[in-house]
């Protein structure tokens, strides 16, 4: 999964930019405001050179980038990907300073990376990259500047090294250097399931609000991974129907609804979803445009596009995975009246818990997974009411309103703490 420069040959920083500049308008905020919110705070650029297991050595290239930290330590993903760029990490910066301000957590935006390959890569060449690219960094992170996490093809040992790399060189544990770290070290419970919890919360706001019941409603879920596989629980334990999901392998449909516990299973021991017994396959195309109420897109960025926007059927669409709908997509939605839960929101649940899991860290606490999941909804579903409240005032999108309210409340810091010197 990466986002790779568009066929209108912008760069995701320059979306990124052009969303910004649509909710500042909204907002009516000033050249001065804006200026300091355009560009990230602070970029850094390292060389990774290490030995491979075959004896050369070889030097990757390594971003850790801080957007905003005026709310609190910068927070964010580390992506391991052949397509990893500067202007993708700035991108993914702005969005995460967003996300962490429409669910008024204490943090920033940051995010890293390296270009790589990980999937060509030894479990020992990865750690040593891993461990130069913390040493290479490690000035600029820590728990109260930077918190990494995990991205794309990063996961929790990554993170468990970097702790123990960062932490040897402090000389003492640092459990809140990084979050998404294995519970046994620090991590928190429910973290795993906070990203699709999150998206389920949102999706229950939304049904009032659209005279809709989820009991009873039909599902798409694009992208049966972590997110979408979780998503997928929820809404079939509310009594909703899941009648079609897809992975990278294809896609399959029932009409009367797919029994999720026992489609999990067929996947973990498969690696597909594809063969499910008593489904039928159907093509991407068809999957999108299903007769259905609620579309969760799950997988990559840009799979809603000029292209099928029109072909969706769907009442509502919950943005689970980062970027989904394009803007000329976005565009045909609105016309189309279909509600977008858009992606900062929707999928904010992995970075509230994240922040669970440092406020524990923290605290030298451990809570259980009761407590995790019920501040979990209070989050979403308060963060979700303030955003419906500004498109319902100020007759926006819902993308736009969430923008809106996340770069007000970085405003707002940044005007109380005014500008240094
Ligand atoms: P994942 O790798 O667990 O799942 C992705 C799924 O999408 C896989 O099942 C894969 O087979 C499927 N897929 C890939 N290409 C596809 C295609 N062309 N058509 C249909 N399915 C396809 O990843 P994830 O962690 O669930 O993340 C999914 C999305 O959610 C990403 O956009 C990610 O950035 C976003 N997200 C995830 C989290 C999190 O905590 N996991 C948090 C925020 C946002």
């Amino acid at each position: 999964m990466s986002i790779v420069e568009s066929s209108s040959g912008k760069s995701p920083f320059d979306f990124a930019l052009e969303n910004f500049e649509i909710a500042a308008d909204v907002l009516d905020l000033s050249e001065g405001d804006r200026v300091k919110l355009r560009s990230p705070e602070r970029i850094l650029i390292v060389s990774v050179p290490i030995q491979m297991d075959s004896g050369e050595v070889r030097s990757f290239t390594g971003y850790r980038v801080q957007h905003s930290t005026s709310r609190g330590p910068g927070k964010g993903g580390i992506r391991y990907h052949p397509n990893v760029t500067l202007e993708e990490v700035k991108a993914l910066t702005m969005w995460m300073t967003w996300k962490c301000a429409v669910v008024n957590i204490p943090f920033g935006g940051a995010k890293g990376g390296i270009t790589c390959n990980p999937k060509q890569m030894s479990q020992n060449e990865i750690e040593r990259m891993t461990r130069r690219y913390t040493h290479a960094i490690h000035p600029i992170i820590g728990p109260d500047t930077d918190i990494p996490a995990p991205d794309v093809y990063t996961n929790s040992q990554v993170m468990a090294w970097i702790m123990d790399t960062f932490s040897m060189a402090r000389g003492r544990l640092v459990p809140g250097v990084v979050t998404g770290k294995p519970v046994h070290i620090g991590g928190s419970l429910g973290r795993n399931e906070a990203t699709g919890r999150g998206v389920f919360n949102t999706i229950e706001c939304a049904c009032p609000h659209l005279r809709m019941h989820l009991k009873g409603s039909k599902v798409v879920v694009q992208g049966f991974g972590n997110a979408g596989a979780i998503t997928a629980q929820l809404l079939d334990s509310a009594q909703a129907d899941v009648i079609a999901v897809s992975d990278s392998s294809g896609c399959i449909f029932t009409k009367d609804g797919l029994h999720i516990a026992k489609l999990i299973q067929f996947k973990e021991t498969t690696g597909s979803v594809v063969g499910f017994p008593g489904s039928e396959t159907i093509t991407a195309e068809e999957l999108l445009a299903l007769d259905c109420d609620i579309l969760v897109p799950a997988a990559m960025k840009n799979m809603i596009d000029a292209n099928n926007a029109s072909s969706i059927r769907a009442k509502m669409v919950a943005e689970a995975a980062n970027g989904p709908i394009t803007p000329e997509a976005d565009a045909i939605l609105e016309k189309k009246g279909v509600f977008v839960i858009p992606d900062i929101l929707c999928n904010a649940g992995g970075v509230t818990v994240s922040y669970f899991e440092w406020v524990q860290n923290e605290q030298h606490l451990s809570w259980d997974l009761q407590e995790v999941n019920s501040r979990l909804e209070t989050i979403m579903q308060r963060s979700f009411s303030q955003v419906l409240d500004i498109h319902l005032e100020r007759k926006t999108s819902m993308r736009t309103a969430a923008n809106a309210l996340a770069i007000q409340r970085v405003c707002d810091t940044n005007r109380s703490r005014g500008l240094y010197p």
